[in-house]
């Protein structure tokens, strides 16, 4: 019978958890034992006797749990001691941030490790109960707009009291993506008034769908900004110029600024300029969602909230930690549908031509074989 691990996360600030005991409970069906760290999920509020209730073997150590695991599910990449631990020839599957996070992987390849990324797995039809970077993306949206009420000094619905009228949040959403359209959902049900922009033309629609107003240059290259896997493209400095130059206009008659934008595989776009935030009012907010990836807004720092000309730059990394249960729930769901690729009849048996896991397949017994990761 495979043994599949589940370690405690070890990242600063990582309080999700890979497998949940729902997960656990189906991983079993599929033929593993399922080996968890005690403690793995206590800060997404999971219980050892959670796990234990599900059928799980809980161990005290990682090293237990590492010890003969032929599978290995993370949230992030595993840490210099878990990976020590692994045991050779594993297969170690997680949200690894492969074009950032070079040294984990070298590392995981010192182990001779198989190495699945769950943000390369393709965005097609039979995958989407495995897209993990939709079902956090979607938390992160919604969360960015919950963090922002929450560092706003004012409320975001209009109120008509008999001491006055309160006026309603004006909230701009940029990149309307999964997690952009999520913070326009929630921004809206808060009663903001919320207007939104993208470069891709599909977005207009689906900003227009959900009661917000499309702000965007729509000229001849926004008509042809989305590649085939429905991603926007970098865009011409001449773009650029005429995006800031509306940004600008825009942006500083707004109260609450959430920014998503994001290219795969590169460093966020800058959307979001030291001008343009001078230019905001007092006591109005950023949220940059794209921090991690070199951010949106220039002047956002990872982990901190900067003030500036009394505008707070919000730059939370790792939102979806901060809706930990809910945010393992769904990854779980990710990973256990991926898991039921990698095994049959009860063996571990990665159909290594499946397009999904090839998709995915960052190393195979410990040499980097994905396109884009390949040493030159
Ligand atoms: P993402 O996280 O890569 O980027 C977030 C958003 O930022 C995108 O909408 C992108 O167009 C936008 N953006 C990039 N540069 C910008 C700029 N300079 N100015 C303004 N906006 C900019 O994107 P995502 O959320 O992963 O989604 C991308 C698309 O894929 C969406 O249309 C989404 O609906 C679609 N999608 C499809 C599937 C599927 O078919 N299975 C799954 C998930 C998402």
């Amino acid at each position: 019978m495979p043994v599949l691990a589940v370690t405690k996360e070890r990242r600063a600030g990582e309080t999700r958890v890979a497998v949940t005991p729902d997960a656990a409970k189906k991983l079993i069906a599929l033929g593993f034992e399922v080996v968890v760290e005690a403690g793995a999920g206590l800060a997404a509020s999971v219980t050892d006797a959670d796990y234990e209730a599900a059928g799980a073997k809980l161990v005290p150590t990682a090293a237990a749990a590492l010890d003969g695991a032929d599978l290995v599910l993370k949230v992030r990449g595993p840490a210099d001691d878990e990976i020590a631990m692994l045991k050779p020839g594993a297969i170690v599957v997680g949200l690894l941030n492969p074009f950032q996070d070079r040294e984990v992987l070298t590392a995981l390849t010192g182990r001779s490790a198989t190495v699945f990324a769950m943000e390369l797995v393709p965005r097609i039809t039979r995958a989407q109960v495995m897209d993990a970077l939709s079902s956090q993306a979607n938390l992160a949206g919604y969360r960015a707009v919950i963090e922002a009420a929450e560092v706003y000094g004012r409320a975001m619905p209009m109120m008509m009291t008999a001491a006055g009228t309160v006026a309603a949040a004006k909230v701009f959403v940029m990149g309307a993506g999964v997690a952009g359209l999520q913070a326009i959902a929630t921004a809206r049900r808060l009663g903001a008034v919320v207007t939104a922009t993208d470069v891709r033309p599909a977005a207009k629609e689906q900003v227009e769908s959900l009661g917000a107003k499309f702000v965007a240059v729509q000229d001849e290259e926004f008509k042809a900004a989305e590649t085939a896997a429905g991603y926007a493209k970098v865009m011409s400095d001449a773009y650029q110029a005429k995006q800031a130059e509306l940004v600008a206009d825009h942006i500083r008659k707004q109260d609450i600024v959430v920014t998503t934008a994001l290219i795969p595989g590169r460093l966020a776009p800058k959307l979001v300029s030291a001008e343009h935030v001078a230019s905001m009012k007092p006591g109005s907010v950023l949220v940059d969602l794209a921090v991690e990836q070199g951010g949106n807004v220039v002047g956002a720092k990872s982990g901190e909230i900067v003030e500036t000309g009394g505008v707070k730059i919000v730059g939370i990394a790792n939102l979806p930690g901060r809706i930990a249960a809910d945010a393992s729930a769904l990854y779980a769901r990710n990973l256990t549908a991926f898991v039921g690729l990698l095994i049959k009849d009860g063996a571990l048996a990665p159909d290594f031509d499946d397009e999904i896991l090839q998709a995915a397949l960052v190393s195979r017994d410990g040499a980097i074989v994905h396109q884009l990761l390949k040493p030159v």
